[in-house]
């Protein structure tokens, strides 16, 4: 059987890690305090920021929380931001995803100052992790490869491959797998001979959005599967984009969902909220 690899178990550590850390940066009169916005109020978005609230509770991490009607105008979102952006004792702003149509999300994102980008999605964040400097990295591929670090999973070397493309998950995971000197192919809903390509893949990461598509099919025996998927199926329970009890009996490591990716995303948004506030001192 492949070995599973755990990520409540490795966000668990994340998160004790970073409470010690915390702790002692309290000691020296350093706070951590993460604003959180949302705007509008469904329910998916609110259950995310539900738990990102309780994770900076069990840190030590102070939380702003800012729940504006689903009528607030940009204007009046991007003047929140600014003001944020000024506070001294600020060190993180996210503006939780999707807003409501009649707001310009890309213009949102550029609103926050990279320094206290914690989602790592402003331009300039990206374009640090193109360019190997320093910025904060969006958190859901930032975790992936510390399960794999964690996991003992050389990626050096390693021929990887990602499946999709999107800004926050596929673009910056293939940008951190080249940093850490894997050979990256990036496939996507055009790729031709999707299965030929996926099974060249030592590691590969499944980030499709489409439930169960990535069966024995398209991994090579003894690959190292990662799910980023996350839907419910038709008996509404959580499932991945990656066929589970299909693939897990031919590959050497695999994420489960739930309890794999999933996890990791906000003990990374932690992570970042706590590196920003020691930056900025
Ligand atoms: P997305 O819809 O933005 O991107 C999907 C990508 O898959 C696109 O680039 C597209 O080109 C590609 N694609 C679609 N159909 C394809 C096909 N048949 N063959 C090859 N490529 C194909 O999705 P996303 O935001 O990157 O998220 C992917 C999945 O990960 C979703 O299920 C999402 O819910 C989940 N997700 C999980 C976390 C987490 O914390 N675990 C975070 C973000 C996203």
């Amino acid at each position: 059987m492949p070995q599973i690899i755990n990520g409540k178990e490795i966000s668990a550590q994340i998160k004790e890690e970073l409470k010690e850390k915390v702790a002692a940066m309290k000691e020296e009169g350093i706070s951590v305090c993460l604003a959180v916005i949302q705007v509008g109020d469904d329910p998916a978005s609110s259950v995310y920021v539900g738990n990102k609230k309780k994770a900076c509770a069990y840190i030590g991490i102070t939380s702003l929380s800012y729940e504006l009607p689903e009528e607030t105008t940009q204007e009046e979102l991007l003047k929140l931001i600014e003001e944020l952006n000024k506070r001294e004792d600020v060190n993180g702003i996210l503006v939780q995803l999707p807003v409501p149509e009649h707001i310009d999300e890309d213009a949102v994102i550029r609103a926050i100052a990279p320094e206290k980008d914690v989602d790592g999605f402003h331009p300039q964040s990206v374009g640090a992790l193109c360019i190997g400097q320093k910025g904060f990295v969006s958190c859901t591929p930032a975790g992936i490869i510390q399960l794999l670090k964690r996991s003992g999973i050389e990626i050096a070397g390693k021929e990887c491959v990602i499946i999709g493309r999107s800004n926050i998950v596929g673009k910056p995971m293939a940008l951190l797998l080249l940093r850490e000197n894997g050979t990256v192919t990036v496939t996507h809903s055009r790729t031709k001979n999707l299965k030929e390509v996926t099974k060249r893949a030592d590691i590969l990461v499944a980030a499709v959005g489409k439930p169960r598509m990535i069966t024995r099919e398209y991994v090579k025996e003894g690959a190292v599967v990662i799910d980023v998927g996350i839907h419910r199926n038709e008996n509404n329970k959580l499932c991945g984009d990656v066929d589970y009890d299909d693939v897990a009996p031919v590959c050497s490591a695999i994420t489960p969902v739930p309890g794999g990716v999933g996890p990791m995303t906000i003990a990374m948004l932690m992570n970042n909220c706590v590196e920003s506030a020691a930056l900025r001192q």
